[in-house]
């Protein structure tokens, strides 16, 4: 094998060396899908696509709903060297045209026929079913690996686009190695364990830190393609580890039938893509006790740091970075930050992607003269290496000259029992230019909340100057697929708060 082809992470992640009839993904209809089966499958999509002219760099567009039958066709589409290239299926027409014109993928995969402009459909249900593989493909029953480096493309996706416009990130067939390695290692996955994969797959999340990991380990996975609360609870005792987002593990707690008992199998409950609040971390130890293990990551660098599998699990961290990764905090003056200060995160090492599509003078400004990436994420690092997120840059919130990290003050209104969740932003004030409103979600039954008791709360524990000046109850936050809170359309809709 040259070195080339060892750079094509299809390799690591559907290694020749294992047993055909070793079993992988149980369906969702209750059917166990073995290497054997799942090696038929990618060879008979990646037949599919070079049928259809697909060559290596090529982007493949699927907006299909999660199904076996799309994971293989992402390890098709890795297996030819193509680029994989996910949307959400949730997206209206005028989303997806954005995305195509953008990245201009040479067939977009869709479940039923399409009126999309700027690419060739062609569809495939969760079934397999469809035109893509319709008029069979006249190759042979196995398809060649195309050799790819470790800095080839692999797949783009389209950052979460909670704020201004989508950018599509360009992840390599290296940064894809490195994460489920980094994760598998730290997480001590293996044949052994059996993952709920309840995340979509469109996103980093669902795909690269889940379905990659457990790949590369040769792990199962019961593949759920829907979050249903109750149904999820009841599978847990089929499986050992459980990945989630912080609303998935809030909605499992409001259903009763969640027990020590239910969990006894598990052996790993991580959490990610949002921050997980101390409460839900001592409430879900309470009932199951499990301490949840938060790692974070993000689109452009797939994973950077994870709470430790044996050492202790601190509530509100994200734990260490991972092995390989050098992460700093720089103040905006250039320099690192001292332990325990806070400012920008900053990343390096074989995770980061290789920049935005199309948009080179944006990537180079979010790279350092270093060749550190800029997360724009806030963090402290503390004396022992623990990384703490508290919040994004951009939600910094300046009050009379004062810095207010939101985070600090969702943490202080999360703690009153009524609260279920809470998003602190700053918006337009006459006198203190940016002004501290929170806007909280309450628990059911919580008819007799109290704004001005909660604010006075809070003034015992937080200087003035962070005390939201005003409350705001609304019946939920509005929260993009993976359950991150959109703040720009909370400052959109409280904008006038202060109008004189
Ligand atoms: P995405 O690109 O959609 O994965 O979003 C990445 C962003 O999610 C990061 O830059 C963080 O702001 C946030 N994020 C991810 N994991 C965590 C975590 N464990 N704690 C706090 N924020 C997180």
């Amino acid at each position: 094998m040259s070195q080339n082809d060892q750079g094509n992470v299809f390799r690591r992640l559907f290694p020749d060396e294992r047993e055909d009839c070793a079993p992988v993904i149980l369906d969702d209809a209750g059917r166990w899908w073995n290497r054997g089966e799942l090696e038929t499958v990618i060879n008979r999509l990646a037949g599919a696509l070079l049928d259809r002219g697909i060559e290596a760099g090529d982007r493949v567009g699927a907006k299909i709903e999660k199904s076996v039958y799309a994971l293989c066709l992402y390890l098709a589409t890795l297996k030819i060297g193509a680029v994989w290239l996910p949307i959400n299926p949730g997206y209206t027409k005028a989303e997806v045209n954005v995305l195509l014109s953008d990245a201009q993928p040479k067939v977009l995969i869709v479940a039923k026929p399409e009126d999309v402009e700027g690419a060739t459909c062609a569809t495939m249900a969760s079934d397999g079913s469809g035109s893509l593989t319709a008029s069979g493909t006249s190759r042979g029953c196995d398809i060649c690996l195309v050799p790819r480096g470790s800095g080839d493309l692999a797949a783009i996706l389209y950052t979460s686009g909670t704020t201004g416009s989508p950018k599509g990130a360009m992840i390599t067939h290296g940064n894809l190695g490195y994460c489920a390695n980094a994760l598998g290692h730290a997480w001590k996955v293996s044949a052994e364990d059996t993952l709920l994969h309840v995340l979509p797959m469109f996103h980093a999340h669902g795909l690269f830190i889940a379905a990659n990991t457990m790949l590369a380990f040769g792990g199962r996975m019961l593949f759920v393609a829907k979050f249903d609360a109750k149904q999820v609870v009841e599978l847990l005792p089929n499986v050992t580890i459980f990945m989630g987002v912080p609303t998935l593990y809030a909605r499992m707690l409001a259903r009763e039938r969640l027990t020590r008992e239910l969990c006894r199998n598990i052996r790993l409950f991580t959490s990610g893509s949002a921050p997980l609040s101390s409460e839900l971390f001592k409430e879900f130890h309470l009932r199951t006790g499990h301490s949840i293990l938060e790692r974070y990551g993000m689109t452009e660098t797939t994973i950077i740091a994870s709470n430790p599998l044996a050492g202790e699990r601190v509530p509100g961290s994200v734990g260490f970075a991972l092995p390989g990764l050098t992460v700093r905090v720089l103040r905006s003056d250039g320099h690192i930050a001292a332990v325990d200060e806070v400012a920008e995160l900053i990343v390096k090492g074989p995770n980061v992607f290789a920049g935005y599509w199309n948009l080179p003078e944006r990537t180079a400004e979010e790279f350092t003269p270093e060749g550190y990436f800029m997360t724009r994420d806030l963090a402290r690092i503390d004396g022992h290496g623990r990384i703490w997120i508290v919040g994004r840059s951009k939600d910094l919130i300046i009050t009379g000259g004062y810095n207010v990290y939101p985070r600090e003050v969702e943490n202080s209104l999360n703690e009153i029992v009524e609260v279920r969740d809470s998003a602190v932003i700053g918006v337009p004030h006459p006198d203190f230019g940016e002004g501290v409103v929170a806007v909280v979600e309450l628990n059911e039954a919580s008819a007799s909340f109290d704004g001005e008791s909660a604010l006075r709360i809070l003034a015992t524990s937080l200087a003035k100057h962070k005390v939201p000046k005003l409350i705001f109850v609304v019946p939920s936050l509005p929260r993009n697929a993976m359950g991150k809170v959109q703040k720009g359309e909370l400052r959109k809709s409280f904008a006038n708060a202060f109008a004189c």
